[in-house]
C-alpha cells in the first residue's frame, strides 16, 4: 500500500473512456476522501462504473503488482473495457454478492470476536473434571524433557482433578476452537449439527411396496444401475418377505433390515442399508445434482453428543464466572458488551479475582473494539454463535463493513453495493455516521444506493441514466446535492425536490375482508404473538433490522403454506396454528435469488417467451425444408446448439485457487447456435439476432403475435424495457431477477386467492422503478390477490392498506407486535418507530 501513496498525491479518481456494458464512453471525476453516492434507474450502469470498471481494474493493477509465479494463481483478470483510470488505490468491494458459504463460520469467528473469547478462557478459565464435576486443581510438577540429547529437567503446571486424578487438556486457545482437531466435537467434526436422512422423507407413501418405489429416491438414483434393484431383490428374499409387500406391512425389524441394512452379515452382497447407502453417496459423488437430489431426503440434526456446542467435552467443562465459552456466545453482541462493561469496573465489583481481572483486562479492551462497530452497523441484536450462513445478504454486508472499520486502513476506495438494506430507517443514520468515520480515516467511500437518506448525506452524487439498458450509461448529473436538486436533467434531482413523487393511488383498502391468522407465533425472537393479516389487501410487515419480520412471514408464514399447499419439506419456524387457509389457494414467494444458475437461463426461457419463439423459427417454411423443430432452436439439448460450448457461447476455465472463468466460445462468438441454424432468418432476423433483442425492441418486432406480445408486455410493465432477452442469468441483478419472476407470475391466469411474499422489493429500484413496481402490485390485489411485503422504505409502506409494525427492538427485545393498522393509524402510534418517520415522510412532501 505504501509503494501506492504516490499515486494519491491526486485529490480526484479520474475514469476516462469506461464502456463496460451498457457504458457509452463514460469519463467522470471522483474527488477522494468523500462519500460518494451513485444513483439511477436499474439498469442505468450504476454497478457497471462502480464495481465492473473501477473495482474491476483496482483488481487487476492488485493482481499486477505480485510476480509472474503468484500471477497464475490469481488468474487471468480482463482488463475492464476503458481507457484509462488515474489516481486508482487499492479498492476494496463489500457486496451483498459475496455469499458465506461456510458452515464453520459464526458472527464470533468471523469478527475477531471468538478469537478473544478463546484467549480469554485460555487465560483465566477454570476446569472442571469431566468424569465426576469437581474443580480442578492447578499442580506443579517438573518431567524429564529430551533436548538437544541431553535430558532436562522442566517445571509445568497443570489442572488435576482432586478426587480422581484426571488431567484436563493444556488450556490454550485451540482447545476452544471448533475448527481445530484440539477443539472441536468428534462427532459432528464441529459442525454442531449433522445431516442425515429422515426415514420419513425417504417412504413418504406407505401403501407403496419397494417394487413399486417406495424409497422414493431409489428410481431417480439408481435406474441405470440394476444392480441395487436386484441387491434389494435378494435381500428380501433372505430375509423372508417379498418386494411386492407394502412397507406398511413390513415388520419394524424388516423395514429396520431395509433401511439401516441386516444385523446378520451374509457372506455375499451384503446391504448396507438404503440410509447409509445414500449418506456413502451423498459423502463420495462429485456430482451437485446428484447431491442436492439426496439432500431432498436429508434433514439437519442437532449433534446428540454436542448438542449443537461444536466443541468438545473438555472444552465445555471450563467456565469463566459459571459460563462456558459456548455460554458465552449465545449472547447478543449489546449483551456481550454489557457483561464486558460491568466487569471492566473497579475490581471489587467483579467476581473474577484480582490476579485474574488483570489478565483478562487487555483482552475486555480488544474485545470492545469489534463489538462497538458491530453496534455502529446495526447489528447488535446478533448472537455471536450465529451462522454466517443465516444471515441476510444485508446483514452479512453490514458485518463486512464493521471488520473493514476494525481493520482501520486508509487510502483505500471502498466500493458499497445498497449497504442500507434491510435497515429501517431508524438506523440508517447510524450506517451513515459509519460510512463517514470510515471517510474521515483518509478513505474514498463510493455507495450505489437507493436510500434518500444516504443519498442526501452524499459529499457527491454521481446520478446514472438517462435511461435504463441501452438507453443509460451516460452521466447525467454529478455534483454536490444543492447542485443535483437544480439540474433539470437529473431524475434523481426531481425526485429529491420534490418536483416528482411517490404518491398513493387511493385511499387504503379499508373494506371488510377474509383473514389470514397466525395463532402463537414463537420462533427465534417471537414472543409468542398473534398477528392478522387481512386478504385482499397490500400488506407492510415494518420493524427495525431483527425484530422478527422474515421470522414471522418467511419462517412461519411462507414455510407452513409451502407445506400445505406444495408439501414442501422445510419445517416452519415455531407457532400453534394458522387460521383461514381455505381462504387462499395458492402462495406465491418472489424473491431475489437468481432465476437459474447457468448461462442458459435467461429471460426469454424463464418467462416461456422463447417456446414461442421456438416454434416460429421452427414453422418457417426453410426449416421444414430441412426438417427442422423446435428442439433444433434450443441450447439445451444437441441438434443446432453450438457443439464447442454445448450452447452456453461462453466456455468455462476452472482456476486452481478462484472461481472458475468464463471465455467466449471461439466456435460460435458466443452465438450459442451452428451455423446451419444461424441462417435461418425470421424477418430479417436469426435466433441469436432475437436473444439479443430488448424488451421493448421485441414488443415491437413481435408486434403481430399476440400471445408473444402479451408475454413481453408485462415485463415491460415491471420496467425492463431495456432488457435483453437472452441475457444469461448469471448476469442479472437480484433486482432484475426479481422483476422477470413478478412478470411471470402476472402473465399467469390470476385466481384472485393468490397470496404474494415479497422481501423487500424495492433493493436495487430507484425512486421511478419503485413508483412503477407500486402500481404493478396494486393490479394483483385489485383483482382480489393479497401481496405481503417485508420493507422499510418509506414510500412503500405510505402506500400499503395495512401495517404491521414488530418490535420494539431487535433480537430479544423485539418479536412482539408494536402496531398495526392503515398508515394513518400507525402515525398516531407513539411507540412505533415506523410510525414517526412514516409521519415525518407524510409532512415531507
Ligand atoms: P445498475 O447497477 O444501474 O442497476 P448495471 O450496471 O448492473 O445497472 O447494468 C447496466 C446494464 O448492463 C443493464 O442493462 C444490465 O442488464 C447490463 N449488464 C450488467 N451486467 C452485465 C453482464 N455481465 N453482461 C451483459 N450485460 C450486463
Ligand atoms: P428481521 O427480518 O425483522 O430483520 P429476523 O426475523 O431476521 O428479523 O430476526 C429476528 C430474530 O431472530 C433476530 O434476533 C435474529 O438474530 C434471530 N434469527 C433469525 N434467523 C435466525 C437463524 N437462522 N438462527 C438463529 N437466529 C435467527
Ligand atoms: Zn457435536
Ligand atoms: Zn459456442
Amino acid at each position: 500500500f505504501q509503494l501506492l501513496t504516490f499515486f494519491m498525491s491526486n485529490d480526484k479518481i479520474i475514469v476516462r473512456g469506461a464502456r463496460v456494458h451498457n457504458l457509452k464512453n463514460v469519463t467522470v471525476e471522483i474527488p477522494r476522501h468523500k462519500l460518494v453516492v451513485i444513483t439511477g434507474l436499474s439498469g442505468s450502469g450504476k454497478s457497471s462504473l462502480a464495481f465492473d470498471t473501477i473495482y474491476a481494474e483496482g483488481q487487476r493493477r492488485y493482481a499486477e503488482s505480485f510476480s509472474a509465479y503468484a500471477r497464475q494463481f490469481l488468474g487471468i483478470l480482463d482488463k475492464p473495457d476503458v481507457d484509462q483510470i488515474e489516481g486508482l488505490s487499492p479498492t476494496i468491494s463489500i457486496d451483498q454478492r459475496t455469499v458465506l458459504h461456510n458452515p464453520r463460520s459464526t458472527v464470533g469467528t468471523l469478527t475477531e470476536i471468538y478469537d478473544y473469547l478463546r484467549l480469554l478462557f485460555a487465560r483465566i478459565g477454570r476446569p472442571f473434571c469431566v468424569n465426576c464435576g469437581q474443580a480442578m486443581k492447578k499442580e506443579t510438577i517438573i518431567v524429564a524433557q529430551e533436548e538437544n540429547n541431553n535430558q532436562k529437567n522442566k517445571t509445568i503446571e497443570i489442572f488435576i482433578c482432586p478426587k480422581c486424578s484426571l488431567q484436563a487438556p493444556k488450556l490454550e486457545p485451540r482447545l476452544f476452537s471448533f475448527n481445530s482437531p484440539f477443539g472441536a466435537c468428534s462427532a459432528c467434526k464441529g459442525l454442531g449439527s449433522k445431516l442425515e436422512i429422515d426415514p420419513e422423507l425417504l417412504i413418504p407413501n406407505k401403501r407403496l411396496s419397494l417394487a413399486e418405489g417406495a424409497l422414493q429416491p431409489w428410481p431417480k438414483i439408481f435406474a441405470n444401475q440394476p444392480s441395487y434393484w436386484q441387491m434389494l431383490e435378494r435381500l428380501t428374499q433372505r430375509n423372508h418377505f417379498s418386494v411386492n409387500t407394502a412397507v406398511q406391512e413390513l415388520s419394524k425389524s424388516q423395514l429396520d433390515i431395509v433401511l439401516y441394512g441386516e444385523k446378520v452379515k451374509p457372506v455375499q452382497d451384503y446391504f448396507i442399508g438404503a440410509i447409509p447407502l445414500l449418506e456413502k453417496k451423498h459423502e463420495e459423488t462429485d456430482s451437485d445434482y446428484l447431491r442436492g437430489e439426496i439432500e431432498k431426503y436429508m434433514r439437519v440434526f442437532l449433534c446428540p453428543t454436542c448438542r449443537g456446542k461444536r466443541l468438545r467435552k473438555e472444552a465445555l467443562t471450563v467456565l469463566i464466572l459459571g459460563k462456558t465459552i459456548a455460554d458465552f456466545t449465545t449472547l447478543t453482541v449489546a449483551d456481550t458488551q454489557n457483561f464486558f462493561d460491568q466487569l471492566s469496573g473497579p475490581v471489587g465489583e467483579t467476581k473474577l479475582t484480582a490476579s485474574e481481572y488483570k489478565i483478562a483486562k487487555p483482552i475486555f479492551k480488544e474485545l470492545k473494539r469489534p463489538l462497538g462497530f458491530l453496534i455502529d452497523v446495526g447489528l447488535d441484536y446478533l448472537t455471536l454463535d450465529r451462522v454466517s450462513l443465516s444471515l441476510a445478504g444485508g446483514e452479512a454486508q453490514r458485518l463486512r463493513l464493521a471488520n473493514q472499520i476494525s481493520s482501520a486502513l486508509t487510502g483505500v476506495i471502498y466500493i458499497l453495493d445498497e449497504p442500507s438494506i434491510g435497515l429501517h430507517a431508524r438506523d440508517n443514520a447510524k450506517l451513515i455516521e459509519t460510512l463517514k468515520k470510515l471517510r474521515d480515516l483518509k478513505n474514498t467511500i463510493i455507495v450505489v444506493e437507493h436510500d434518500e437518506a444516504m443519498i442526501r448525506a452524499a459529499d457527491w452524487l454521481i446520478d446514472m441514466g438517462p435511461g435504463a439498458g441501452k438507453l443509460g450509461g451516460e452521466v447525467v448529473a454529478q455534483g454536490r446535492l444543492d447542485q443535483i436538486l437544480k439540474n433539470k436533467k437529473s431524475l434523481t434531482g426531481k425526485y429529491l425536490s420534490g418536483e416528482l413523487k411517490i404518491e398513493r393511488s387511493q385511499p387504503p383498502r379499508t373494506g371488510e375482508s377474509k383473514f389470514l391468522e397466525i395463532k402463537g407465533a414463537k420462533a427465534y425472537n417471537l414472543k409468542n404473538i398473534d398477528v392478522r393479516l387481512p386478504l385482499a389487501k397490500f400488506i407492510c410487515i415494518t420493524g427495525v433490522s431483527g425484530s422478527g419480520k422474515s421470522t414471522l412471514v418467511i419462517e412461519i408464514l411462507a414455510k407452513s403454506l409451502a407445506h400445505h399447499f406444495y408439501r414442501a419439506k422445510d419445517l416452519p419456524g415455531q407457532h400453534n396454528k394458522i387460521l383461514g387457509i381455505e381462504n387462499i389457494d395458492k402462495i406465491i414467494r418472489i424473491d431475489q435469488s437468481p432465476i437459474g444458475r447457468t448461462p442458459r437461463s435467461n429471460p426469454a426461457t424463464y418467462t416461456g417467451i422463447f417456446t414461442y419463439i421456438r416454434d416460429l423459427f421452427s414453422s418457417l417454411p426453410e426449416s421444414q425444408a430441412k426438417g427442422y423443430n423446435a428442439g433444433n432452436f434450443s441450447f439445451n439439448v444437441d441438434g443446432g446448439r453450438c457443439r464447442t460450448c454445448s450452447g452456453e457461447g461462453y466456455v468455462k476455465i476452472e482456476m486452481q485457487f478462484l472461481a472458475a472463468v468464463y471465455i467466449e466460445c471461439e466456435a460460435c462468438h458466443g452465438k450459442r447456435y451452428s451455423d446451419e441454424v444461424l441462417a435461418i432468418y425470421y424477418k430479417g432476423k436469426n435466433i441469436a439476432d432475437v436473444l439479443d433483442l430488448s424488451v421493448s425492441e421485441a414488443m415491437i418486432f413481435f408486434s403481430d403475435i399476440p400471445p408473444l406480445y402479451e408475454k413481453l408486455k408485462t415485463l415491460h410493465s415491471v420496467g425492463l424495457d431495456y432488457l435483453p432477452l437472452g441475457q444469461s442469468a448469471t448476469t442479472l441483478s437480484g433486482g432484475e431477477a426479481q422483476r422477470i419472476k413478478l412478470a411471470t407470475e402476472l402473465s399467469r391466469r390470476s385466481t384472485g386467492k393468490t397470496l404474494y411474499i415479497l422481501d423487500e422489493p424495492t433493493t436495487g429500484l430507484h425512486f421511478e422503478d419503485t413508483k412503477k413496481l407500486l402500481v404493478v402490485l396494486n393490479k394483483l390485489v385489485d383483482k382480489g390477490n393479497t401481496i405481503i411485503v417485508i420493507e422499510h422504505h418509506l414510500d412503500v409502506i405510505k402506500c400499503a392498506d395495512w401495517i404491521i409494525d414488530l418490535g420494539p427492538e431487535g433480537g430479544n427485545k423485539g418479536g412482539e407486535m408494536v402496531a398495526c393498522g392503515t398508515p394513518e393509524e400507525i402515525i398516531k402510534n407513539k411507540k412505533s418507530y415506523t410510525g414517526q418517520y412514516l409521519k415525518r415522510q407524510f409532512n415531507a412532501k
